[in-house]
């Protein structure tokens, strides 16, 4: 597994509920490979203080493991036990929870869920609030539905 430190923005398109991954090092826009919208965004010094897609002010951080990767090293470390006389135990939980330390923060949208990889995240960035989200995720939803029905009005 290469370690990422491009930085990307992974983004759940609110219109097309299409999934885009943008390489956004060098280019100062967002786009979705879905409807082709287009966000302006500049990755340099980027701050987090507003979402470039949703505009939302709110954002955790949260590992950016793949789960997979756990269960796999827990898999081996299983399969080897009668040969290690469960050494392997110990030894594999060692080694996932080293993967685990090393892999580095991400920052993730409450609002619009896009997550942001690769970037130097300030400690204003809290790790995941549940009563936090919820709210979002009404917020998120009415979002969604004006996105859907463009004749309504907002507000
Ligand atoms: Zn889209
Ligand atoms: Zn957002």
């Amino acid at each position: 597994m290469g370690s990422v430190t491009m930085k990307t923005v992974i983004l759940d398109c609110l219109e097309c509920d299409q999934s885009t991954t943008n390489a956004v090092e060098d280019q100062n826009e967002i786009l979705c490979s879905g409807c082709q919208k287009k966000w302006l965004f500049y990755s340099e010094g980027y701050q987090f203080e507003t979402c470039p897609i949703c505009e939302c002010k709110e954002f955790y951080r949260q590992k950016d493991f793949d789960k997979r990767i756990g269960c796999l090293i827990m898999f081996v470390a299983i399969v080897l036990v009668p040969w290690t006389y469960g050494l392997s135990l110990p030894f594999f939980f060692a080694i996932d929870w080293f993967l685990y330390r090393r892999v580095p923060d991400m920052a993730v949208c409450y609002l619009c869920r896009g997550e942001f990889r690769g970037f130097d995240l300030q400690k204003k960035i809290k790790t995941f609030n549940h009563i936090m989200a919820e709210g979002f995720e009404k917020k998120r939803l009415t979002q969604k539905k004006w996105f859907s029905s463009p004749q309504d009005t907002p507000e």
